[in-house]
């Protein structure tokens, strides 16, 4: 079986209208492994055509091009690649190496798409360097090299996978005589290893060179001479596994690319990352000021508290002042307090209660009207007392006002520890008038806020303490309110409607908060909205950018494709350069928030005593996330493109 067989194959290009010229007439040829020939002929007759039909970058041809007894018509494009890879090694006149890679990498490039270790790569690399000559120059650039040192690197990548047949388009074009021996000598020595060279010359020097000459004469051939034996050593054929460009080694390449343009990244990144900048600051502006609402809100209020009253008939009636709408109903039983206790996900039920206008404090020689007197909850909190401290069994905790009152504005925080003594004018079961009289200590003295969750009161008492006192006197108390706490503030709803449900009143308050918040968050993130309009902007910039970059890499891109590589392996190079972009602009993005939410932070807080921007974790997780994907989004035509171009033409591509 013949290595290679051309059976009457016909080509003709379209020119613009519909006239078609003819480029090949009618090829008939059969090669052997270890031949050396030389494909003859004038410019423009059909030389390169033939090698990129036979190199498999072209198949719009008719006829049959077998190889191994396998014709390339019936491959899928998959298997063309393949074939590219591990059957055929391109070497090309003007080189084709890829100019921002070392040379070892210009021919490990070749072997990234092959399954094997890096370290494996490298050693074969570095070993057929050293074949070609060019062992001390591995770590150079090609535009370190002389020409016929760049043809070595060529052939070098060439042999990288072990080929079959080298196809050699004007090897020696672009060098003088004693280059073109040297390197001709070299191809020599692959033949002699069982290697079929197919070279392309317009010189017969050169042609004369090999074991056979093709020669071409307006596409048809003219003279089929043999010179000499071809060489009869058997090419040992490695079983070879390929593999798609991995994405690290994708990544590396787009890494690699964009130092080449470090400067344009640089600025596209910038521009992209003011979009997400912007958009990362509106939401933690909205976080902040929510937080601070809240803060606010919760520092007067107990979030996880429910204020209950009973309700008998309507005759709930809210009464004024603060806490805002605070309702006065019936006593409760203690039937109620199990009920209410026994609702899902209460924790604790406090009994409250509220006396007006029935009491007096009597200190010394003082005796005082006690507008209102309350019993302490947990709303009443250490942070409000000024003196003191909160009161326990038969103490009394004073507002600062009532205190000054007694003292007569002077020095009211010597009362901590005093005695006073209280009287609650009361009706027993059967209706007669009872005072009820109890001697307390004060614990402390209570800041009285504006609008503090226990509002007006002028005295506060334990329950148990009023319970007890009351008990001495056969007055039972009930509470006129009862305090439900939840475990969890998203709790807060559903005991509200449990207890609502069961015939109980509860207050707006907590439901007020929750929807503020709720406005506060929506309008953040409309904002951020409008902010990510500029992320459109971004998006469509680095669009441009990366066509630009297909462009300008067009040759690299054919010669990749010469050299093996799959379009979804291209499509990987520039994916792989997209998403990096994103990543930066991301990370800029970052950086910038920060900066900028440090700095308004500083003066928010100079200013008004809060720092209102929060950023959080998750917000620069979202902005990063956000701008790798825009910028991938933004990758996929131009990858795309990239992938679909014709590996010929991209070859050509000046
Ligand atoms: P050679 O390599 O022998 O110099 P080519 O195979 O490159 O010749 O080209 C053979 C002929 O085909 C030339 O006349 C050339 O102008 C024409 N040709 C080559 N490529 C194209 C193309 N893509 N479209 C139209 N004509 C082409
Ligand atoms: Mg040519």
């Amino acid at each position: 079986m013949k290595l290679l067989e051309i059976k009457d194959v016909n080509k003709s290009y379209k020119l613009a209208g519909k006239e078609k010229i003819a480029v090949l007439r009618g090829v008939n040829l059969s090669f052997d492994s270890g031949e050396f020939v030389s494909i003859l002929g004038e410019s423009g007759s059909g030389k390169s055509t033939l090698m990129n039909i036979i190199g498999g970058m072209d198949s719009d041809y008719e006829g049959e091009v077998i190889v191994q007894g396998k014709s390339l018509r019936s491959m899928k494009e998959k298997e063309i690649d393949a074939y590219r890879k591990n059957k055929i090694g391109f070497i090309f006149q003007s080189f084709n190496l890829i100019p921002h890679l070392t040379v070892l990498e210009n021919v490990t490039i070749a072997m990234q798409m092959m399954d094997k270790s890096e370290k494996e790569r490298n050693r074969r690399a570095l070993e057929i360097l050293e074949e070609v000559g060019l062992k001390g120059h591995v770590k150079k650039r090609p535009n370190q090299l002389s020409g016929g040192q760049k043809q070595r690197v060529a052939i070098a990548r060439a042999l990288a996978n072990d080929p079959d047949i080298i196809l050699a388009d004007e090897p020696t074009g672009a060098l003088d005589q004693e280059t073109s021996e040297q390197i001709l000598e070299l191809l020599d020595s692959i033949a002699q290893k069982g290697v079929l060279i197919i070279t392309v010359t317009h010189s017969q020097r050169v042609a004369d060179f090999g074991s056979r000459i093709v020669r071409v004469e307006d596409g048809s051939i003219r003279e089929d001479q043999a010179l000499k034996e071809r060489y009869h050593s058997e090419k040992k054929s490695v079983d070879k596994k390929g593999k798609s460009l991995s994405f690290l080694a994708s990544f590396k390449l787009a890494i690699r690319n964009m130092q080449l343009k470090a400067k344009r990244n640089m600025l596209v990144a910038l521009g992209a990352s003011i979009g997400i900048s912007s958009v990362l600051l509106m939401l933690s502006l909205g976080n902040g000021v929510t937080g601070y609402i809240n803060d606010q809100i919760n520092s007067s209020t107990n979030p996880l508290l429910i204020d209950v009253v009973k309700s008998a008939g309507g005759n709930v009636k809210a009464q004024g002042g603060p806490p805002a709408e605070r309702l006065v109903g019936d006593p409760f039983t203690e039937e109620d307090v199990a009920k209410i206790s026994g609702i899902k996900d209460v924790k604790s039920v406090e009994k409250a209660t509220t006396i007006r206008e029935k009491s007096n404090i009597v200190y010394g020689s003082k005796n005082y009207a006690l507008p209102a007197l309350q019993t302490v909850t947990d709303s009443v909190t250490e942070s409000n007392i000024e003196a003191g401290t909160l009161p326990s069994g038969n103490e009394v905790l004073l507002s600062t006002g009532f205190a000054q009152r007694l003292t007569n504005e002077q020095s009211y925080g010597t009362l901590v520890g005093k005695s006073v003594k209280l009287f609650v004018n009361e009706m027993n079961s059967s209706n007669q008038p009872v005072i009820v009289e109890q001697e307390l200590t004060v614990s402390g003295i209570y800041k009285q806020a504006d609008r503090g969750p226990v509002g007006g009161a002028d005295a506060y008492v334990a329950y148990s303490t009023l319970e007890e006192a009351y008990k001495q006197h056969k007055i039972s108390l009930s509470p006129l309110q009862l305090n439900a706490y939840a475990a969890n503030v998203n709790d807060v709803e559903h005991i509200k409607t449990d207890i609502e449900n069961a015939g109980f009143v509860t207050s707006p308050t907590t439901k007020l908060m929750k929807q503020l918040t709720t406005y506060i968050n929506l309008a953040s993130w409309v904002l951020a909205a409008i902010a990510g309009i500029s992320l459109l902007v971004s998006g469509i910039m680095i669009l441009i950018v990366l066509y630009v970059s297909v462009v300008e890499r067009t040759r690299e891109i054919g010669i990749l494709r010469a050299i093996g590589a799959r379009k979804k392996d291209i499509q990987r190079i520039f994916f792989s350069e997209s998403a990096l972009i994103g990543l930066l602009s991301g990370g800029i993005a970052i950086a910038g928030a920060l900066l900028v939410s440090f700095v308004l932070n500083m003066i928010l807080d100079r200013a008004f005593g809060v720092e209102l921007i929060q950023l959080t974790p998750s917000y620069m997780l979202f902005g990063l996330g956000i701008s790798t994907l825009i910028s991938v989004m933004a990758g996929l035509l131009p990858s795309s493109k990239a992938a679909k171009l014709d590996p010929m033409e991209s070859l050509r591509y000046e």
